[in-house]
């Protein structure tokens, strides 16, 4: 390899580098029914599918241990692999949980960090049934996998999504972002001076969204209990236009979403304007919601219209009208994948 040019991680980009891996990887099973590139891999088992996720989060990159209590953490390594198993609109069944520990956390702190595992398994109705404990030379690591099932004409793809369907989303954006903004504050005022207690309480909501996730397995039940079956969905864990473009690659098709339909919590907008940052950039660019984004045929719509946490925000298009934001002054602008970048 040595006389081979070399390529930076950063120019490829992490789904470019995935593309690459996608290349040599191997999926040749007649069981093997999605491999790389969706929320979680699909496998026939009989009269089901199996869906398989995994999720790596490493202290300094995912996380900060000044700010999120590791009880805390234990729940959303949790909720944020079942929220890819309810992106494929099915039901989490089993979780392994893997650890690498440097020499700085005690047998309690790892005690209380598996309390947060148990309170989500029960939340969620999983079962933890194994993993891996290990050394790490400095800081936590965790790697979560989860597996699920799903009835086969219910599985959803990010692929499906069709000209004038719509688009519709779960709960609100941007509140993860911005309770990140708050936490970081108050890190630094607490450096500067640690006899100071942090003044969290006007940010419960926000903060919550950034330390304690929730997976959208409710959306599973009610699109379940209505029989609708969403034709393409992903859940929003880099940004909801980044991930929205994964929907519009894989799908073959492009989207108008309206400025004054984005689901915004009056919390999230009014601290967005105290760090003097444009709420509706956050909605559209913040990471870490773990909400879901989906896409409807016209026809099953008026049958979720009565759940209070689906919105929809637009509709598909041709690929070549783009992926456009409708402002709220009648603007068309081309959007940008400007979501959480890990390299
Ligand atoms: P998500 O944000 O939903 O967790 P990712 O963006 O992490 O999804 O991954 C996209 C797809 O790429 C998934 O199908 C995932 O399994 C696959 N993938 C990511 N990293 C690797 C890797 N190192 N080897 C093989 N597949 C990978
Ligand atoms: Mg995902």
């Amino acid at each position: 390899m040595s006389d081979e040019k070399r390529t930076e991680i950063s120019d490829l980009g992490e789904f470019g580098l995935i593309e690459k891996i996608n290349e040599s990887a191997r999926a040749e099973l007649t069981t093997t029914i999605k491999g790389i590139g969706d929320d979680a891999s699909v496998h026939d088992a009989g009269d089901k599918y199996i869906l398989i996720s995994t999720d790596l989060l490493i202290e300094g990159v995912h996380f900060d241990l000044a700010y999120m209590p590791i009880q805390h953490l234990g729940f959303k390594a949790i909720a944020v692999n079942i929220s890819d198993i309810v992106a494929m609109n099915g039901t989490p069944k089993q979780m392994t949980v893997s650890l690498a520990l440097s020499n700085r956390f005690s047998a309690e702190a790892v005690q209380v960090f598996y309390e947060g595992v148990k309170a989500a398994c029960e939340k969620y109705n999983v079962d933890l049934v194994g993993g891996d404990t290990t050394a790490s030379p400095s800081g936590l690591m965790i790697s979560v996998t989860a597996m699920g099932e799903c009835d086969k004409e219910k599985i959803v793809y990010r692929s499906g999504a069709k000209e004038n369907d719509i688009l519709c989303v779960s709960g609100d954006f941007g509140g993860a972002l911005v309770g990140l903004q708050v936490l970081e504050r108050e890190k630094q005022e607490f450096l500067a001076n640690p006899e100071m207690q942090p003044k969290l309480d006007d940010y419960e909501y926000i903060v919550g969204r950034q330390l304690r996730p929730q997976a959208r397995l409710d959306i599973v039940h009610e699109l379940a209990q209505v029989g609708v079956v969403p034709t393409s969905m992903i859940d929003v864990s880099d940004g909801l236009t980044s991930d929205l473009f994964h929907i519009c690659k894989q799908s073959d098709v492009g989207f108008s979403i309206y400025e004054d339909k984005l689901p915004i919590d009056k919390q999230t907008f009014e601290t967005a304007a105290e760090f003097s940052m444009d709420p509706n950039a956050c909605a559209l660019n913040g990471g870490e919601d773990y909400e879901l984004a989906f896409t409807v045929k016209q026809e099953d719509f008026d049958k979720i219209e009565k759940f209070e946490d689906i919105s929809s925000i637009g509709y598909m298009h041709s690929k070549e009208k783009g992926r456009v934001l409708v402002t709220s002054g009648n603007q068309i602008i081309e959007l940008e994948a400007k979501g959480w970048k890990h390299f």
